[in-house]
């Protein structure tokens, strides 16, 4: 089993060990890739796309954000390989919503100056152990400067419901790339972790302390090896099963077609 690990693959584990085991100990593909997921891959391609687009100094027009999505939605949409999971609902109500979650951030962000953008999909890897045996990987939307000089990792989500708070300072994800950032920018004086719920139109800010960057790592060392440590991976089944690409062989699905 490799022993480069990411945010998604632990979140699985956690999730669905069975899962987990389909995917990342099997190597199976999934049969299928949700809308949801779909859109969210049209949404983060468009917004990088539009960072290209900054770089060069051009602003695009909303409009072309806007028919550049639909363009692709169109071009990649597989019926063969995307499902839609909530029956019946038709693919224009998906097309609408990657809409709105790139129209709310293009509004609130125009002229899109408010910082310097660094990066965009860069990828950060980090050990989780002195000795280099367990590696986390990671891929950042955006990273910026801000004005005050503190980098910020910007992350795009196209859930449709925002969290609270408090969830988001307990947040895995981020906080294990400002690990990696931390190690790839070590002049960096302070990190910020901003998200951006394109859906509802809200953006969340947090940071950690150097403290609890260190009991996290710590915290997914001991997950990492009770994962390396796993010989039976049990199914949880539940209402993520709708969601899964293994949910029509999977034994424990209560979606598998006998
Ligand atoms: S169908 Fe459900 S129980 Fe089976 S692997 Fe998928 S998530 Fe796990």
């Amino acid at each position: 089993m490799s022993r480069v690990y990411s945010h998604s693959r632990l979140g699985t584990f956690e999730d669905c060990p069975r899962r987990f085991e389909y995917r990342y100990v099997l190597r199976e593909p999934e049969a299928f890739e949700s809308i949801e997921a779909f859109v969210g891959r049209q949404v983060h391609a468009v917004l990088e796309r539009l960072q290209i687009f900054l770089a060069r100094g051009q602003v695009p027009s909303l409009r072309r954000v806007l028919q550049r999505f639909r363009t692709n939605f169109e071009a990649d949409f597989d019926p063969d390989r995307i499902r839609v999971i909530r029956e019946g609902t038709p693919l224009e109500h998906y097309l609408s919503y990657g809409e709105r979650c790139l129209e709310n951030y293009y509004r609130s962000h125009y002229p899109f100056d408010a910082d310097e953008t660094i990066s965009v999909e860069e990828r950060v890897v980090f050990s989780l152990d002195p000795e280099g045996r367990y590696r986390m990987q990671g891929f950042i939307d955006r990273l910026a400067r801000a004005p005050d000089g503190a980098l910020e990792i910007h992350d795009y989500k196209t859930s449709r419901r925002a969290p609270r708070q408090a969830q988001l300072d307990r947040d895995r994800q981020l906080a294990l790339y400002q690990i990696g950032v931390r190690a790839r920018y070590p002049e960096a004086r302070e990190i910020r972790l901003v998200w951006h719920y394109l859906g509802p139109g809200r953006t969340f800010t947090s940071s950690r302390s150097e403290e609890a960057l260190e009991e996290l790592r710590a915290r997914t060392l001991e997950l990492v090896r009770e994962i390396e440590q796993t010989r039976r991976f049990e199914p949880r089944p539940g209402p993520l099963c709708a969601w899964c690409g293994y949910r029509d062989r999977c034994p424990a699905s209560p979606h598998r077609e006998e």
